[in-house]
């Protein structure tokens, strides 16, 4: 499968794709492809085309990666931005409750927007404060749900320590409350499979550069239950989202479909390397991902259990496979300068998580036994030698 990504540097291990996928090999020519034969000769009239992109590639998450209905998904805009739509959305289709429901540990841009939201429309947040291990579980919810709840919103995979939160019971809990819910699939699409319509999940927002390998910035989905489809509104009324967009008329009437949650105008080329992203995984397939997933990261917490245990280090992610998700947490007090240290001496390229947590992510799709068996003996290496004490003072300016 590695061959199938671009990889510069062999001797370079790189273990985080969970915050920026490889290269797929195609993604280049697919660019090249774009913006020579289509911007540069179809000119305007490549619209015609460009304009179901969005739709095109969200049917393709849908079957390939979501287990979502068709014509359920989009890609547009930014996951943070999809999560303010979406969870504007959702709040508003339920005036006469005034609370909503989320975690501590979610995703740093999750808690902002939703503070953001709630202070605008003078809702209560109610944290839950979640295992940091095994993250958000239904009978948390027990003290937190009743009728004043309109949404609870959680990360499927927790970016921490990969806990996959368990979306039925979640979803059964708070339907039963009479609240909708939304959740943030960026760490999950790709590492593991997903099955939203199953799960009753009502809406659903995710990236594509990490698993899916789209590029930098590349635009990101969303999902929004097809029952839901003509209840909901979003905020942010652009002319992408209004019926008959093309007649430009007075009034903002939104499309009967999923297009009423797209805004502006989508971009073009870097759909084209998300598309080479996604194509890179959907040949592969999501069962074989994920076994390979299992098999790296139990292979990765083997020989850290033996090696680097000892060390200082512990496991910060479930041991149980089937409640992991893509990537490893190793704590040790010292995990920021190991960090750092593994980038500028050792070519090992994970990251730091506060407080004291180094994320790994073997990934499926390109990250070979040789390397995770490699790193191990590089990190042993670092961490054995005090090498990594050069780095208490040092930093990146992006973790
Ligand atoms: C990476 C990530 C994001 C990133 O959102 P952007 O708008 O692309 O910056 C959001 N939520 C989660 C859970 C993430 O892991």
């Amino acid at each position: 499968m590695t061959a199938n990504f671009v990889n510069h540097d062999a001797n370079v291990i790189y273990l985080d794709g969970n915050s920026l996928g490889r290269l797929p090999a195609g993604a280049a020519a697919e660019l090249q492809r774009t913006v020579e034969v289509e911007w540069g000769g179809e000119l305007i009239d490549a619209w015609e085309h460009w304009i179901d992109e969005p739709l095109r590639l969200g049917d393709r998450l849908a079957t390939v990666f979501l287990g979502a209905e068709p014509s359920s998904v989009v890609l547009a805009d930014s996951t943070s931005v999809n999560f303010f739509k979406l969870a504007a959305a959702a709040l508003d289709s339920r005036p006469d409750r005034r609370a909503l429901v989320t975690d501590r540990h979610n995703f740093p841009t999750d808690r902002y927007i939703l503070e953001g939201l709630a202070l605008a429309r003078g809702l209560e947040i109610r944290w839950v404060d979640v295992d940091p291990l095994y993250g958000p579980v239904a009978s948390d919810l027990a003290q937190v749900l009743d009728d004043e709840v309109s949404l609870v919103t959680f990360s499927h995979v927790a970016y921490r320590s990969a806990a996959i939160a368990d979306m039925a019971a979640i979803n059964g809990a708070a339907r039963a409350a009479g609240a909708m819910n939304l959740w943030d699939l960026s760490h999950s699409v790709g590492a593991i499979p997903i099955e939203l319509a199953a799960n009753g999940v009502d809406l659903a927002v995710g990236c594509t550069y990490k698993y899916l390998n789209g590029g930098p910035g590349s635009p990101a989905f969303l999902y929004v239950a097809p029952r839901l489809h003509q209840q909901l509104i979003q905020p942010v009324w652009g002319w992408f989202g209004q019926q008959n967009q093309f007649a430009m008329g007075q009034g903002y009437q939104p499309q009967n479909d999923i297009r009423r949650f797209l805004a502006g105008t989508p971009p073009i080329i870097a759909l084209a390397a998300t598309r080479a992203g996604i194509e890179s995984l959907a040949r592969i397939g999501m069962p074989a991902l994920r076994r390979r997933s299992v098999a790296l990261t139990e292979r990765l917490i083997e020989l850290a259990e033996a090696r680097l245990f000892p060390l200082g280090f512990s496991l910060g992610s479930p041991r149980e496979p089937e409640l992991r998700g893509g990537h490893v947490l190793l704590r040790h007090p010292q995990a920021r300068a190991i960090s750092v240290g593994l980038r500028r001496q050792e070519q090992v390229i994970g990251d730091f998580r506060e407080p004291d947590g180094l994320r790994l992510a073997p990934v499926a799709a390109y990250t070979t036994d040789a390397e995770v068996d490699e790193a191990v003996d590089r990190i042993h290496r670092h961490v054995a030698t005090g090498a990594f004490e050069e780095y208490r003072d040092a930093g990146n300016r992006v973790t």
